[in-house]
């Protein structure tokens, strides 16, 4: 990954630059932290979890169905989390706002973090955005969704639990024209060794597993790892599951319920490896 300068969240101010603000009172905060004082040595993290914009940009440009799709939002991944945070009695913290205002998963200073198009469709509201309108969006939205991360794992760190980081995704069944068969993909760099647990046991539950497909965890496309696990060595893994398996409740359930035996699993068979356990999982 890119060298990051965590200080960098901390804005230039220009007292001589009027700034405005993107979130105003009647929108939602940047991001939702659930059961955040578990101890389970699990955080769950949820980077394209809405599909909402500020209401100061308004539609973005964008017909209504592009702005439930794909595009806008990882289908799916937002339910999945909330089931296995219950499930798990884990801690989550979710973005509220779409990948689209400013993509969480990227490095801020990657062009991508702003798409101005998305699988063929043009993003109106990110046509040559200015510094200034960036640095709103990312001091509204961005950083105060990875610095909530960074206060659960010091949190955690606190109470003595190391805790393994979970990335939850969703991929579209087809992108630029191309069919992809995988059901649930499981994208790794440097731990290779919880990647393999997660392969094994979702192949052995009779899921079609991508092994880092249909994105590569070696990208720099899988920030929030980079950023967050990979730099001071936490266990890690990004899950991507594909979006008709949980667009409907239903496939929600399935797909938990697969998942948090795997994590459950995967926290007990830590435990020997000194992550603490401080509360049973349930
Ligand atoms: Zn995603």
């Amino acid at each position: 990954m890119k060298a990051i300068d965590k200080k960098q969240h901390i804005l230039k101010t220009n007292s001589s630059e009027i700034r405005k603000t993107l979130l105003s009172l009647d929108d939602v905060s940047p991001y939702i932290t659930l059961n955040p004082n578990s101890i389970t040595p699990v955080l769950l993290v949820c980077d394209h979890a809405s599909n909402r914009f500020p209401k100061s940009l308004g539609t973005m440009g964008l017909d209504y169905l592009d702005r439930l799709s794909h595009i806008t939002v990882d289908i799916g991944s937002r339910a999945t989390t909330e089931s296995l945070a219950r499930q798990l009695n884990t801690t989550a913290i979710l973005c509220q706002y779409s990948r689209l205002i400013v993509d969480c998963n990227r490095n801020i200073s990657d062009n991508s973090a702003y798409l101005d198009k998305s699988d063929g469709v043009d993003i109106p509201g990110n046509q040559n955005l200015n510094d200034n309108e960036k640095e709103i969006r990312e001091s509204e939205i961005y950083w105060p969704y990875h610095n909530a991360i960074d206060t659960q794992i010091s949190r955690l760190k606190r109470q003595k639990v190391s805790p393994i980081i979970i990335s939850i995704h969703s991929f579209t069944p087809v992108f630029n024209g191309n069919k992809r068969e995988w059901e649930v993909g499981v994208l790794w760099d440097k731990d290779p060794t919880t990647a393999r647990i997660f392969i094994n046991k979702l192949t052995e539950a009779g899921f079609l597993v991508g092994d880092n497909k249909p994105y590569s965890g070696k990208d720099p496309e899988d920030f929030t790892l980079d950023y967050h696990a990979e730099t001071i060595g936490l266990p890690h893994v990004g899950i991507e599951i594909r979006q008709d398996l949980i667009n409907n409740d239903d496939g929600v359930m399935r797909i938990s319920n697969t998942l948090q035996k795997v994590i459950s699993s995967l926290v007990l068979t830590n435990k020997s490896n000194n992550i603490q356990i401080k509360k049973p999982l349930r």
